[in-house]
């Protein structure tokens, strides 16, 4: 076995073998079902489940469903036409096909739908909202999500899984609509010094009342989690080497105190959680919305208050997932900007937008800082789908020339029929990377990930040797004359 001149410790004939297959979607796909892949840190929990897995749960429910939107509803609503769901209702296999193209990007027509592919995204979790309330559904799904990952020889997994509950007066009671009108007029004003100013006030309240919603919501995740091993699957896969943390999160498009009170929780839960199954937080759905835009640097103003208080919770941003034609220009302008600069997000998910930003230089020095770099979290089905941007539109080779650790990651991958794998093998055949730089973004899937120092070393050393291994095996079968015969 040689090593290459770099240094590196990949076997060349490896190296070799993939740049022979780099234009080959199924040569690629076969290598990267089989590399060890480290961590998937980008995956929202209702997204990643497949439609098969909403039709199987919602068939045993006996489930309502109108067959013209796909909504589904526990209880037969008056005002909507619905059929029931059973697994031995007529014409099972015709409503299941189609109820799995509502439910996901299959066979999406874009004249079939009046709005446009992101808001036919976005609106698939609505449809399914009625499954996804409950925790023992939610633990099916999660179930999937870790056999996937044991049969797609992925690691890790950090799983965006559910946001906290609080109550309409978010810890607030009297003095919640006076605070609510405060902060809307500092937004109205733009005096953002104020805001962070009263934030930091509200911190005060949620202090001393939020103790038990930051329980109540360590012990829901904790439940998910184990309930989740308990479940028996068919592939009789053992997930219990899958090393599976949660990031919490409240969605952008809620009333601004209901967005704070949630990233309270998340945080203070994070901060204080022993067993460190709660790792980091989020913000999360469409950053086009109104409200999302709206109250964009309130969020981040949010974040940087947070940070104050929970200098230890680390967190990752959906940052700059737009791009030209979903908005105005001028609001590609500074979101990713103000995510790492107010903010101080630990690592940025999406970062699309990056080419429009104004301080699209700034951005790049810190993100790629070797003191303390910002990952970014890639997700090309995702962008391709959602977004439109894909191919050359898409930045990725911005972000790796500067030198920004680069994370694959899926996002959604069961509304989006896709897999971590196919991610690695549309990078590699739309951007053309090495294998070395392939195994860099693998490892960076770990090194950048929310986990506690002892478990990163202890998983960073176990993918370190299961890649060292895959590499053996390429080596032998597909290279060297003199040995692989002895390999068959
Ligand atoms: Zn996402």
């Amino acid at each position: 076995m040689t090593k290459i001149e770099n240094g590196s410790d990949t076997p060349t004939n490896v190296q070799k073998y993939f740049e022979s297959i780099k234009g080959n979607h199924a040569a690629l796909r076969q290598f990267f079902s089989a590399m060890p892949k480290g961590g998937d840190v980008h995956n929202h929990l209702t997204g990643s489940a497949y439609a098969e897995t909403y039709f199987e749960l919602a068939a045993k429910k006996k489930m309502y469903v109108s067959l013209e939107t796909g909504k589904l509803y526990e209880k037969k609503p008056m005002e909507v036409e619905t059929i029931q769901l059973s697994k031995d209702m007529d014409d099972l296999h015709n409503h299941r096909m189609a109820l799995i193209d509502k439910w996901s990007i299959r066979n999406f027509q874009p004249y079939k739908y009046p709005l446009g592919p992101d808001e036919y995204f976005f609106g698939t979790f609505g449809l399914l909202s009625a499954l996804t309330r409950d925790a023992e559904n939610l633990a099916y799904l999660m179930r999937e999500l870790k056999v996937r990952a044991v049969k797609e020889n992925v690691q890790y997994l950090e799983v965006m899984a559910t946001s906290p509950s609080v109550p309409t007066d978010c810890f607030l009671g009297g003095e919640y609509a006076t605070y609510d009108e405060q902060l809307k007029e500092y937004v109205k004003n733009g005096t953002y010094d104020d805001a962070r100013k009263l934030l930091e006030e509200i911190i005060g309240e949620f202090d001393a009342k939020a103790t038990k919603a930051v329980s109540d919501y360590v012990k829901f995740v904790h439940d998910l989690d184990e309930r989740s091993n308990t479940l028996k699957n068919h592939l009789g896969v053992d997930t219990k080497n899958l090393v599976c943390r949660y990031q919490g999160y409240s969605s952008r498009g809620g009333e601004p105190l209901k967005v704070f009170a949630q990233l309270y929780v998340v945080h203070k839960a994070c901060a204080e959680e022993s067993n460190n199954l709660l790792v980091g937080c989020n913000i999360v759905a469409a950053e086009n919305g109104e409200k999302s835009m709206l109250y964009y640097r309130l969020h981040m103003e949010m974040f940087a208050a947070l940070a104050t208080k929970f200098p230890k919770v680390p967190t990752s941003l959906h940052a700059g997932e737009l791009t030209l034609g979903l908005g105005r220009p001028e609001h590609l302008t500074y979101h990713i900007g103000q995510a790492v600069n107010t903010a101080k997000a630990h690592r940025i998910g999406h970062g699309v937008d990056l080419p429009f930003e104004s301080d699209y230089n700034t951005i790049l020095g810190l993100m790629s800082s070797k003191k303390s770099p910002i990952p970014v979290e890639i997700n090309l089905t995702s962008n391709e789908f959602i977004l439109g941007v894909k191919d050359s539109e898409h930045p990725i080779k911005l972000y790796h020339k500067a030198g920004v650790p680069i994370i694959i990651s899926t996002d959604d991958p069961g509304i989006l029929r896709t897999s971590l794998t196919e991610q690695y093998a549309l990078a590699t055949l739309r951007y053309g990377f090495s294998y070395e730089e392939i195994k860099l973004f693998v490892q960076n899937s770990i090194t950048y990930a929310f986990l506690a120092d002892a478990d990163k070393a202890e998983l960073i050393k176990q993918v370190n040797d299961l890649l060292a291994e895959f590499e053996r095996k390429i080596s032998i079968r597909h290279l060297e004359p003199d040995v692989s015969g002895s390999e068959n």
